[in-house]
């Protein structure tokens, strides 16, 4: 029921914010055929839609993934960066990262005393080039990487890279393909630069003007060693927001997902989180208002090559969505 090869193209697609045609592509082959209409904003954003008489509903995915952005080129042809989006310095320490024309590079450091107040500037990105023309050969300044790491099927769950939020496109991807008709009128939105501040939900919203609007996305896990406390947990279920630090989630949408879970008997959990934001937080705010939830799949080591999501909670992500959805809301 897990489509393993379905995550894998998605999580290895190249997508840092602002930079998502090669994620679009993908998702836009896999959605096409399934839906009544299909355009690509000013932004970027990819809306994919199933018509329908009913409310007019939201459902927002982001494409784009952390990044980091050139910033200078040494003489020994060292690359300097900055970030795009939540990247922490000491996870990134030793990973690779790969450019849109496929070009690899290796984070370090520069001295290990740095490690204690380790900071990005302090770092830099070895591409095996001799020297600055070599490097200049293969990168720019203000190229875009993403990380790069290889996706590890782990029995009772996945491990790669981006399933924030890819994995949020993999429930939209495959909630359409299920969904055969739906009283509502369904806007499926992938949306650009959600790690750069919610932005493409932010344009999208106003255009579209939903009733109401549902995001899915990636929350942390509070079940880690010795990590701070937080009520949600690997493989309890799908997450209902209650709220992050972008929203408090409307009760009518919160108790929609709460009890269409609890008529089908699908697992849940309850996300209160003190933290984080995602599009939903931009989408609630637009124009006069709108009734705005969120879907959250529990994620360990977010913002790292080797994010872990449970493939169960992945898959009653899909059943609660597609539950949902297929209700005159
Ligand atoms: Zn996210």
């Amino acid at each position: 029921m897990f489509n393993i090869d379905l995550i894998k193209k998605l999580s290895y697609a190249y997508g840092p914010a602002g930079n998502e045609e090669a994620i679009r592509e993908v998702i836009l082959n896999e959605v096409k055929d399934h839906v009544d209409e299909v355009s690509v904003d000013t932004m970027g954003n990819l809306i994919a839609v199933k018509k329908g008489s009913g409310k007019k509903v939201m459902i927002a995915a982001h494409m784009d993934e952390i990044g980091i952005i050139i910033t200078g080129i040494d003489d020994k042809g060292f690359l300097r960066f900055s970030n795009i989006g939540g990247v922490s310095p000491f996870v990134s320490l030793g990973q690779k990262v790969r450019f849109s024309n496929g070009t690899i590079g290796t984070l370090h450091m520069e001295h290990m005393e740095d490690m204690k107040h380790l900071k990005l500037e302090k770092m830099y990105i070895d591409i095996g080039a001799k020297d600055k023309e070599e490097a200049l050969t293969k990168v720019n300044l203000g190229d875009v990487a993403c990380f790069h790491s290889d996706l590890v099927d782990l029995g009772h769950s996945v491990m790669t890279k981006a399933l924030d939020d890819r994995i949020g496109c993999y429930i939209a991807i495959e909630t359409i393909k299920r969904l055969s008709a739906s009283p509502n009128e369904l806007y499926f939105v992938f949306t650009v630069q959600e790690e750069l501040g919610l932005r493409g939900a932010k344009t999208a919203a106003f255009a579209i003007e939903p009733d109401l609007a549902i995001a899915l996305d990636i929350t942390s896990c509070g079940d880690m060693p010795k990590c701070k406390h937080l009520a949600v947990n690997l493989h309890d279920g799908p997450a209902i927001k209650i709220k992050d630090n972008s929203i408090l989630c409307h009760p009518v949408m919160k108790n929609l997902l709460i009890n269409t879970a609890k008529e089908n008997n699908i697992p849940y959990q309850l996300e209160v989180l003190t933290f984080g934001g995602t599009d939903v937080g931009a989408i609630h705010l637009s124009r006069a208002g709108v009734i705005s939830g969120a879907l959250s799949i529990a994620c360990r080591y977010a913002h790292t090559p080797n994010e872990v999501v449970s493939k169960d909670d992945v898959n009653n992500a899909v059943e609660l969505l597609t539950k949902v959805l297929s209700k005159e809301i």
